[in-house]
């Protein structure tokens, strides 16, 4: 099953190009109990995810009374982001080894650990980027990323994946230089997440599925999961190990080669296989000078592309 966000905060399905407005259904079983968390007000999105196996049997039966016809075509509703409100994105720091070399970065993962990105650097499809300064250089990084569906706390490799919701693209839009990676990937849109959630059943492995991101139609990035240092599995399982994963928080997997600065005007896509398509824009209207003093340090990206040293 495919699940979006869209328009005014709506819920919808997504069935062969048209997007079936589930809304009110879900909130009229999720407001009776058992379902309704007593101790927080988490999201509707996030309650689905919460509660999706009680949900899933009435929304398939949905799906099959409605129709073919039913609800609206992709082109006519404006996406939004598939959650707003994850606790965290738990991201991955270097789990590509081609990455690794053009990041010359004598680590990755297995010593690095994780790293935590704002979950208010959230950003919808089809947004914008907003570059906060005129003098630091800011890169995509295409990620394939999960959604923990359940509670988890010390899984291993083996049930981690017995945890997981769904799956969806997201780009680590990232601030080099030697701050530190949560302050320079956590700027308010760096997190572009969607176009949608889907749900392992439809996916498939997650251990075979390529990625690619262009730039302005170019391609810049190109990769498939199975060349991940630490697979989706093992990465979520370590995380758990940390930190309990809550319904619809965010797991980021890591990006691959092929890092390149972004640019006022751009609009950057990043498509992944049985997924679907995430656009991007970027500005850097309103951009000021740097207050911290990273530049020239921390790990050293590749030249940018069509950059002659
Ligand atoms: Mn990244």
């Amino acid at each position: 099953m495919r699940i979006a966000r869209f328009n005014d905060d709506r819920i919808g399905v997504i069935v062969d190009g048209r997007v079936l407005d589930v809304t009110d259904q879900i909130a009229a079983q999720l407001a009776a109990p058992p379902y309704q968390a007593s101790h927080s007000l988490p999201s509707l999105p996030r309650l689905l995810i919460t509660y999706f196996a009680a949900v899933r049997p009435m929304l398939e039966q949905l799906v099959a009374e409605l129709g073919p016809d039913a609800g609206l075509p992709l082109e006519d509703v404006r996406l939004l982001a598939p959650l707003a409100d994850p606790t965290k994105i738990v991201a991955a720091p270097v789990n590509y080894r081609d990455h690794q070399s053009e990041m010359n970065e004598a680590s990755h993962v297995s010593s690095l650990g994780f790293f935590l990105k704002s979950p208010s650097s959230i950003l919808d499809p089809g947004g914008t980027v907003r570059l906060p300064y005129t003098d630091r250089r800011f890169d995509h990084e295409a990620e394939f990323a999960l959604i923990v569906g359940r509670r988890a706390s010390h899984v291993t490799p083996e049930e981690a994946l017995g945890y997981v919701f769904g799956y969806t693209g997201l780009m680590d839009i990232t601030m080099r230089g030697g701050e530190d990676r949560s302050t320079r990937k956590s700027f308010d849109t760096f997190t572009p997440l969607g176009p949608w959630i889907v749900t392992p059943d439809e996916l498939g492995s997650p251990e075979d599925v390529d990625l690619e991101l262009s730039v302005n139609g170019e391609l810049r990035q190109k990769a498939n999961t199975r060349d991940l240092i630490w697979s989706a599995a093992r990465f979520l399982a370590y995380a758990s190990t940390v930190t309990v994963l809550e319904p619809g928080d965010v797991v980021t997997t890591g990006t691959p080669a092929g890092v390149a600065p972004i640019e006022d005007g751009d609009r950057v896509e990043l498509t992944v296989e049985g997924i679907g398509h995430l656009y991007v824009d970027v500005t850097a209207e309103g951009s000021v000078p740097c207050p911290t003093g990273g530049a020239g340090r921390g790990p050293v990206p590749p030249p940018a592309p069509g950059d002659s040293k």
